[in-house]
């Protein structure tokens, strides 16, 4: 290891004060004093500039060691550097939390840092106006204290991070858009967006279909009465009986399609998810299937049904779900065909499952038959009585139950619809109805 230079005349100038004394001692006598003397001469200029060293560290002018040239000049000069380049450091993260405080202070959206125990670590001036938080009395609280809606609160012990509705807590007829996403290895963001404005629209459509579907349904009744009545009339011309039986038919078709439109309207406008009700699923399917099968013969349908497994959930959503998916199989399924129908326990829940070997689905239009009044073949869903709104509301239904839905299909081989729902809604059959008989 080589000595650096400064160090190198450092010592150099010691070694000739040092022998400066010696000479001197040696001339006068007494060398002992003599080094003992010089020793401390140079000892006492080492702390004034280790003195003087200090105060510039500690912001002051330099006295003594600016002048000088050699190790110490050197050393100050490279503190002087040290702490230049630390303050422009300085300054540069302040400029930046400062610009990090601005945008997210300009963002409209509530931005709220979370530990893992969900305890509020920051959040930024939206949330305030959103969420009504403060900091001085927020910070180090558990937000599920603050946000108390229960899907909020059951949505945080979920760690999923799809988008959920709430109302907002300062203005409840408001509503807010809540996602949480993970931020780093122990903590999560939650993204707070005020949606009121949307919300509102989408409620006026809502009401505004609920309110026309339910008032066409009298006119229709009228008609479908009087239709009635002129089929039975012996003095209307048989001539008329066709066109009759063709508007009967159109009646019906109307009336369907008006109730299917309040059956959506109604679970959309549902706020949080179906009852728990105790519902005997084989005892459904049983007779959905003994219905279904009496008005096409020519098919075969088939049951393999888990009799020990039953759900907790709302009838009519359900028996929806089940009548829409076996209907569709057995209206898109050409004679001699087979629909094939199974509920089954399953680790992690239970499903119910329609295959057919009907007309199938083009691969790419698959995602789209759940939208509504949305038909691969327009012509053949309306022939079968169809009203292009079943799967939207198996879907809708579903989503209330936390299940979801699969499907997968080939055209001209055939389709299957599997619904998932979570184990906490799937109960032992005879455990359950206990529960119901002793409740
Ligand atoms: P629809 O009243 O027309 O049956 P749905 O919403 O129930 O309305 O279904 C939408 C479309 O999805 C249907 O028109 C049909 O094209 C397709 N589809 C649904 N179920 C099946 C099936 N089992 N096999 C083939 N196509 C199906």
């Amino acid at each position: 290891m080589s000595l650096p230079k400064r160090w190198a005349s450092h010592l150099l100038q010691l070694g000739t004060w040092v022998a400066a004394a010696l000479v001197l001692g040696a001339t006068f006598g007494r060398p002992g004093w003599w080094l003992a003397a010089a020793l401390a001469v140079w000892l006492a200029a080492t702390l004034y500039k280790l003195y003087d060293l200090d105060r510039v560290l500690d912001g002051e002018q330099a006295r003594s060691i600016v002048t000088t040239s050699g190790l110490w000049a050197e050393l100050l000069a490279r503190v002087v550097r040290y702490k230049d380049k630390a303050a422009a450091r300085k300054k540069k993260y302040h400029r930046l939390l400062r610009e990090v405080r601005e945008s997210t202070g300009a963002l409209r959206d509530a931005g709220v840092i979370l530990n893992s125990q969900n305890e509020i670590e920051w959040f930024n001036v939206a949330a305030t106006v959103l969420l009504g938080l403060e900091p001085q009395r927020d910070i180090g609280q558990r937000i599920d204290n603050l946000v108390r809606h229960p899907d909020f609160v059951e949505y945080l012990k979920s760690a999923s991070d799809r988008v959920i509705y709430i109302p907002a807590p300062k203005d409840p007829s408001g509503r807010l858009s809540v996602q949480v996403i993970p931020y780093s290895r122990r903590q999560r963001l939650a993204i707070f967006r005020d949606v009121t404005h949307e919300y509102r629209l989408e409620r006026t459509r809502r009401d505004f279909v609920a309110n026309a579907s339910h008032e066409l349904r009298s006119p229709l009744t009228v008609f479908g009465g009087y239709l009635e009545s002129m089929l039975e009339d012996s003095e209307i011309p048989s001539t008329w009986d066709g066109p009759i039986e063709e508007m009967q038919r159109q009646v019906d078709r109307m009336t369907r399609i008006i109730r299917d439109l309040l059956e959506l309207s109604r679970l959309e406008s549902m706020e949080g998810q179906a009852s728990h009700d105790f519902i005997d699923v084989t005892g459904m399917l049983k007779t959905i299937g003994k219905e279904l099968s009496q008005a096409v013969p020519g098919l075969t349908l088939e049951l393999d049904l888990d009799e020990s497994t039953a759900l907790l959930g709302e009838e009519t959503q359900l028996h929806s779900i089940f009548y829409n998916l076996m209907n569709n199989a057995i209206r898109f399924t050409p004679e001699p065909g087979r629909v094939d129908v199974s509920w089954k326990r399953i680790p992690g829940g239970a499903y119910f499952e329609v295959s057919d070997t009907g007309v199938g689905i083009p691969e790419e239009l698959i995602p789209r038959v759940t939208e509504r009044f949305f038909r691969v073949d327009p012509g053949r869903s309306r022939a079968s009585g169809g009203t292009g709104l079943g799967l939207a509301i198996v879907k809708h239904a579903l989503h209330k139950h936390g299940a979801t839905l699969r499907i997968e299909s080939q055209v001209g081989t055939g389709s299957s619809f599997r619904c998932d729902f979570p184990s906490d809604r799937v109960v032992a059959r005879g455990s359950a109805r206990q529960a119901v008989v002793q409740g």
